[in-house]
């Protein structure tokens, strides 16, 4: 295997006679923050959605751990936690009765883990999710994501709807959660400031076409290069 989390070549998506992505080339180290920058209808969610196997390329080949990403396998589905957009949990269900489905659908479950972080955030396993906030319902679909123990998290704009206050929680936890484990996370914003933080790899996508991917640091340093180094006060 070559170290690398994700790796595709070649890799389009067409929706009808329309081109969601095209020639998308890229190959990610695991162990990074990744953030996936672009504008509304950049290719992000389409992106997202091929690298968890939910959708299927129309062309070229996307590898998530060296292996094809397939919903129908259950060592595929293990290794990935996916928090699609919008977390759309089941409103009328209990926090308890989503992480019994949890519990039931997945290999490597860590109930004491959901329950401990749940607990943590004073989120009460009794509590219907159609009335708890929506940083409170982020922090549930975090939770069950990482309770699956994945070794690759995935987060489609997690944090678009949420109030500063809980977008910065939102990034505490996840960044304790990847200070913990040994986890590779790829979430994607319209915003690169509302990752900068948290993010060590960044891939920016425009009209379907990757723009930039690398380290932050190496680009940092290209493009200090390209400008020369900055004039003092
Ligand atoms: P946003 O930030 O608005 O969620 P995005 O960067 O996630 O956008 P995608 O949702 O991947 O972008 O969409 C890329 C393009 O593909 C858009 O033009 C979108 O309208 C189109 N598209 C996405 N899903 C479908 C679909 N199921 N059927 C037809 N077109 C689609």
């Amino acid at each position: 295997m070559s170290g690398n989390v994700l790796e595709t070549s070649g890799l389009g998506k067409r929706y009808g006679s329309k081109w969601a992505l095209r020639d998308c080339d890229l190959a990610v180290p695991a162990g990074r923050v990744i953030a996936l920058v672009g504008p509304n209808g950049a290719g992000k969610t389409t992106l997202l959605r091929l690298t968890t196997g939910l959708l299927r390329p129309t062309e070229g080949t996307v590898t998530v751990f060296g292996s094809p990403a397939r919903t129908d396998s259950p060592e595929s589905l293990a290794q990935i936690g996916f928090v699609a957009q919008d977390h759309p949990l089941y409103r009328r269900f209990r926090v308890r009765d989503l992480l019994r489905m949890g519990r039931a659908l997945n290999l490597h479950w860590d109930q004491d883990l959901a329950e401990q972080r749940l607990a943590s955030l004073d989120i009460p396993l009794g509590q219907r999710t159609g009335s708890l906030s929506g940083g409170q319902n982020a922090q549930v679909a975090l939770t069950i994501a990482l309770a699956k123990r994945p070794k690759l998290l995935v987060l489609d704009e997690p944090v678009a709807d949420l109030d500063p206050l809980a977008r910065r929680t939102f990034l505490q936890t996840l960044m304790a959660a990847v200070a913990d484990d040994d986890l590779t996370v790829l979430l994607s914003s319209h915003i690169l400031a509302e990752l900068e933080r948290v993010c060590d790899y960044l891939i920016v996508l425009t009209g379907g076409h990757i723009q930039i991917a690398g380290e932050i640091d190496d680009l940092l340093s290209a493009h200090r290069q390209l400008t020369g180094p900055a004039d003092g006060p």
